[in-house]
């Protein structure tokens, strides 16, 4: 006989907070919060990593990002960049076919990714760990100290989570955890557009292999407007052997602002369905019966950052020279969504690699946070090169080695030499 009674309950007039203790808290399950998570548990630290949203993944798997690149150095003799937890990823999705190599125009080599498997590998990576995951966690407030964060206080819909921790990763992309902790932020002066990529299906699989990308952004060029499409360029990705593909064609502003979140979905869903009308009609033999399958959610690119012990810049980038507390590695271009239209690129020479300091991963006034990923300090243009994923798996790295050698101390003032032979597979290595 099934249960079937019932309880009656009434919540407690005063509910303290659930308490968790953790050597490293890691704010933000993005890539560059779940290397610094993974890194942060091989180097044998009781670690917690936080996320707002209902599972981890972060852009890389809500946005449906698809394509893992800036692992590789451009030109004919392209060269790995970054290694550890990148390379136990590309070898676990290759071997269960989630996960395609590609070599692009420019010699490069990029990855495309199963966005679903992706997010499987992370949540079996992060049990296997042992590393404990709050979702559906959001950070509303920090108790900041003497240059410390003391703890961080979570709502979840079943009540308040407090993490108290040694030391902390500032993984949130919008620089949320150093903003909530009372230090300097950065917000860029113009926009740089975010955009929802979404999954296309229905369309002609054979008379797909003739579609030219030029031919799309000419045809946007010219009769974009006439569907309400704000973006010339962009990228249409046919996943090999599979029947869909990846679409990054809209552009539109991602204002921090807690009202405008709805907007952003409607805003990108609308430009994703005019640009299904626009395919339908102007590449009729190939997208006559495609629809979406699938939105992602909205892509933030650069929304909020820290400001660092000092700030990379574009003329940094450009001349390669290596900084003495290098931390990471990186080579992909400038790729600035500055503009509705068209992104604006700076192309490096081939075989060209510059660094991100560790100094422009900590923020100047704390003694216990690291950021990783796309809020670290950099001024626009370099901040749209360093973005990427590949350089947000390193930089997740260089954070979990920077604070385990803090341990209680500062990270300003660890051992750049010890943290540089750690992180030698990551700024040597060919
Ligand atoms: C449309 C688009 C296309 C792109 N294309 C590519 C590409 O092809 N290849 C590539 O390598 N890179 C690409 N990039 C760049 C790259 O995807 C991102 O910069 C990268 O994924 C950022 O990773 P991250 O870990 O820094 O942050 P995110 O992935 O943004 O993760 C931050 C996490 O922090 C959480 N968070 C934030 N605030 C709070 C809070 N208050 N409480 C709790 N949690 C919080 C968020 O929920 C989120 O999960 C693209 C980006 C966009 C937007």
């Amino acid at each position: 006989m099934p249960a079937t009674t019932t309880r009656v309950l009434r919540r407690p007039a005063k509910s303290a907070p659930t308490v968790i203790t953790a050597d490293i808290c890691v704010l933000g399950s993005g890539i560059a919060g779940v290397a610094a998570a993974l890194e942060s548990a091989r180097l044998g630290r009781r670690v917690v990593i936080v996320d707002a949203a209902p599972s981890l993944g972060g852009q890389a798997v809500g946005s449906i990002i698809g394509t893992i690149i800036g692992l590789y150095t451009h030109g004919s003799e392209p060269y790995q960049i970054t290694r550890g937890i990148a390379d136990d990823l590309i070898a676990d999705l290759t071997a269960e076919g989630s996960l395609s190599r590609r070599v692009s125009m420019t010699g490069t080599i990029t990855f495309q990714y199963d966005e679903v498997r992706l997010a499987r590998w992370i949540e079996r990576k992060v049990e296997e760990a042992g590393i404990r995951a709050l979702v559906g966690a959001v950070l509303t407030d920090v108790l900041f100290e003497q240059r410390r964060v003391r703890h961080l206080e979570l709502a979840t819909r079943f009540g308040t989570v407090r993490v108290e921790a040694g030391a902390y990763v500032d993984a949130s992309g919008d620089a949320t955890l150093c903003y909530l902790s009372g230090l300097e932020i950065r917000e860029p002066d113009a926009p740089v557009y975010g955009s929802l990529n979404f999954i296309i299906e229905g369309y002609d699989t054979e008379a797909v292999k003739d579609l030219v990308i030029k031919e799309v952004h000419d045809r946007l060029a010219e009769r974009g407007k006439q569907y309400d499409l704000v973006r010339h360029d962009g990228f249409l990705m046919h996943f090999p052997g599979k029947t869909v593909m990846l679409a990054n064609v809209t552009h539109f502003e991602t204002p921090l602002d807690p009202t405008a979140g709805a907007h952003m979905v409607f805003e990108g869903r609308r430009q994703a369905d005019n640009v299904i009308r626009f395919l339908r009609a102007e590449f009729p033999r190939i997208f006559a019966n495609a629809k979406v399958r699938t939105y992602g959610n909205p892509g933030l690119r650069q929304t909020r950052w820290i400001v660092g012990s000092r700030q990379l810049t574009l003329d940094e980038i450009r001349s390669g020279a290596r900084p003495p507390d290098a931390a990471a590695r990186c080579a992909w271009w400038v790729e600035l969504h500055n503009a509705r239209d068209l992104v604006h690129w700076e192309r490096f020479e081939p075989g060209h690699v510059y660094y991100i300091p560790l100094s422009c991963m900590t923020p100047r006034d704390a003694d216990n946070i690291v950021a990783a990923g796309r809020c670290v300090d950099a001024d626009v243009s370099a901040l749209s090169a360093i973005r990427v994923m590949g350089p947000c798996i390193a930089m997740g790295t260089a954070a979990a080695h920077a604070l385990d050698l803090a341990g209680p101390g500062s990270v300003h003032t660890i051992d750049l030499a010890a943290l540089q032979q750690r992180l030698t597979d990551n700024l040597d290595r060919r």
